[in-house]
Parts: structure tokens; C-alpha cells; sequence
């Protein structure tokens, strides 16, 4: 299957007063068409930036250091604005966390829903409403015909986040990045929204990347998952991979913070004590040292290389060194190299 998007080595900072923060920092992995990757981390692990590098939003202080985004065959790294204009919107839509805020709460639903048609494919006004209308019933509003005539705060929260992902698909995009969707909204519409994405990804084989600080949101929708830590990624796989047999302890503590009604893990709630790392000063060596159970003499040092565990997974940590001591995985009671 064809990559949709490459992104290699891409590193990105922003210029403060205080310095630089490298917020991005050496990220690479690719998606392939109609699959879905999740990307999953704490606030501040770098997941949002490198999306909003792919998109080119970063703030006035922000600027992409290195590395290059490929997609659908084509280098965006250093395309004009006026040129990604054309991608953004059209070829690659987004679905933000909070859709009261990415909403205007001055123009109607329809007016809103209609600007993509309207400034990429220059459809007339009557086009574009039909269009709306059939896109507001995939993401089940229903009476669209009187809903495109209401404003954001007519609509509950969940509803708004249907009008996000409507708008994000309403020109058939080839990808639609989701950056925490979910996390303004309580479980039950949050299971809908998922179960809503799931189904546009089966019906209009559109790549998704979602990014999310819960795995268990992955779980049922991803292909492959990406875990971030301290702005680069610390381990990748398939779903299986990282629920399954995941061999980095910063994944091992995303999962052990989930609550897992199927109680595969036998133990409670344990959260990641300590703080993730100032990125004015990345540490030399891994950057979850500072918070690890299992850190060594060489974890400090040494940044970890990603070790190949099997043709789809790698995780950057020295316990997967040929060398390492061998220490039970807490998840599945089994040692590492085993
Ligand atoms: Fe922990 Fe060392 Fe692995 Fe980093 S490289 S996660 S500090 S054991």
C-alpha cells in the first residue's frame, strides 16, 4: 500500500525569551493510505506541534529546524503558504479539540460548513448546500435542511464536534488529522464520535491520524500507534504491538493509567509520578530517565537508538539492548528479550 504521508527526522522548535524549546525533536513515521494512526502522549510530548508542523500552523515563534513531510508523493515542507492553502482545507482536513472555540459563533452552521466547497472547489452556492446538507446526515444531524441555518450555540457540544468532522470532510479529504476530538465531550458522545470515525474511514477510505493522551481512544479505531515522549517517539507498532507486547515503560505507564474493563491488567491505577522534561534543555540521554522505574547508568548518557523488535515495531529504550539486564515487563509478567 501506498504512504500517504512520510515525515522524516522533522524537528521543530519555538523562540521564546527564555530560549529555544525544542518541541519536535527528530520525529519520523509514515501512514499509509486509508489506514489510522494514533498518536499518543502527555500534554507537552510533542504530538500536537508535529501536527501542527505538517499543517503549517505553528505560532509566529515556531519554525520547522529540520527534516522533510512528504505527502501523497509530494515534499510540503517548504511549500509557500499560498500553496498549502490549497492542500489545507481540500486534501488534508482537521478536527480540533474544542469546536465552540475553532467555531465562528457569528455565522450559521451553513455558511460555515460551506466555505471549503466554496473557496476550494468553486461549486455555486446551491451545490454547495446540497452537499452540506448530505454531509451533516453522514455525521447524523438530523433535519440538516434547518440546522444549516442555526448558529454553534444552538448546538449541544457533541453536535458541534459532528459539525467539526463534517466540515473537516465536506471536501473529501485523502486525510483528516484529529487532535484530541474527543476530550471536551463525555463518554457516551465520545463513543459515538469514534464510532462515527470509524465508519467515514470505512466508507470514504480516508487516512486518519488521531492524537490523543488516552490509548484506550486508539484502541478500536488505529492501525498502528506512535507513543511520544519529551517531542520524539519512544515507541511504535501495531495495536497488538503496544497493547500486547510493548517493551518501553513509558507505554507500560500509559497503560497502566487506563482503566481496562476487560482487566487484562491486574492492578490499579497508577499514574506517571514526576514531570515531563524542559525542552529548553532536552536531557542527552533518554529523555524519560528522570521518571523511569528501570533507569541505568547508560540511559543517562546515551540516548537509546529505536530497536527492531519485528517488522513493525520499534521502541527506543536500552532494556532492549542485547546486553541489558533482564526485568519483568510489569504488564504481562514476562522478561524483555524473551
Ligand atoms: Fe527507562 Fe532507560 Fe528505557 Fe529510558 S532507556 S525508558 S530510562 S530503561
Amino acid at each position: 500500500m501506498e504512504n500517504i504521508l512520510e515525515v522524516n527526522n522533522l524537528c521543530t522548535s519555538f523562540y521564546t525569551y527564555a530560549g529555544e524549546v525544542k518541541a519536535v525533536r527528530d520525529v519520523s513515521f509514515s501512514l499509509k493510505k486509508g489506514d489510522a494512526l494514533g498518536i499518543v502522549g502527555e500534554s507537552g510530548s510533542g504530538k500536537s506541534v508535529t501536527m501542527m508542523s505538517i499543517m503549517r500552523l505553528l505560532s509566529d515563534n515556531g519554525k520547522i529546524t529540520d527534516g522533510t513531510i512528504t505527502f501523497s508523493g509530494t515534499n510540503i515542507t517548504n511549500l509557500k503558504k499560498s500553496e498549502l492553502k490549497a492542500i489545507r482545507g481540500d486534501r488534508i482536513g482537521m478536527i480540533f479539540q474544542d469546536p465552540m472555540t475553532s467555531l465562528n459563533p457569528l455565522l450559521t452552521i451553513g455558511r460555515q460548513l460551506m466555505e471549503p466547497l466554496v473557496v476550494h472547489r468553486k461549486i455555486s452556492k446551491a451545490e454547495a448546500e446540497n452537499k452540506a446538507i448530505e454531509m451533516l446526515k453522514l455525521v447524523g444531524i438530523p433535519e440538516p435542511e434547518r440546522r444549516l441555518k442555526q448558529y454553534p450555540h444552538e448546538f449541544s457540544g457533541g453536535m458541534r464536534q459532528r459539525v467539526m468532522i463534517a466540515t473537516a470532510l465536506i471536501c473529501e479529504p485523502e486525510l483528516v488529522i484529529a487532535d484530541e476530538p474527543t476530550t471536551a465531550l463525555d463518554v457516551t458522545i465520545q463513543a459515538q464520535i469514534l464510532e462515527l470515525l470509524k465508519d467515514i474511514k470505512e466508507k470514504m477510505n480516508t487516512s486518519i491520524i488521531m492524537i490523543t493522551h488516552d490509548l484506550g481512544i486508539v484502541a478500536d479505531l488505529c492501525d498502528m500507534i506512535n507513543v511520544m515522549y519529551g517531542g520524539t517517539i519512544v515507541e511504535r507498532g501495531t495495536k497488538r504491538d503496544i497493547f500486547y507486547n510493548s517493551r518501553h515503560p513509558y507505554t507500560w505507564g500509559l497503560l497502566r493509567s487506563v482503566p481496562n474493563p476487560k482487566n487484562l491488567i491486574k492492578e490499579r491505577l497508577k499514574p506517571i509520578e514526576g514531570q515531563p522534561p524542559n525542552l529548553l534543555n532536552p536531557p542527552k540521554g533518554c529523555p524519560f530517565a528522570a521518571r523511569c522505574d528501570y533507569a541505568m547508568g547508560v540511559c543517562l548518557e546515551k540516548k537509546p537508538q529505536g530497536f527492531e523488535i519485528s517488522d513493525t515495531q520499534v521502541s527506543a529504550c536500552w532494556l532492549n539492548h542485547p546486553d541489558a539486564p533482564r526485568i519483568e515487563n510489569p504488564l504481562l509478567g514476562r522478561k524483555n528479550n524473551e
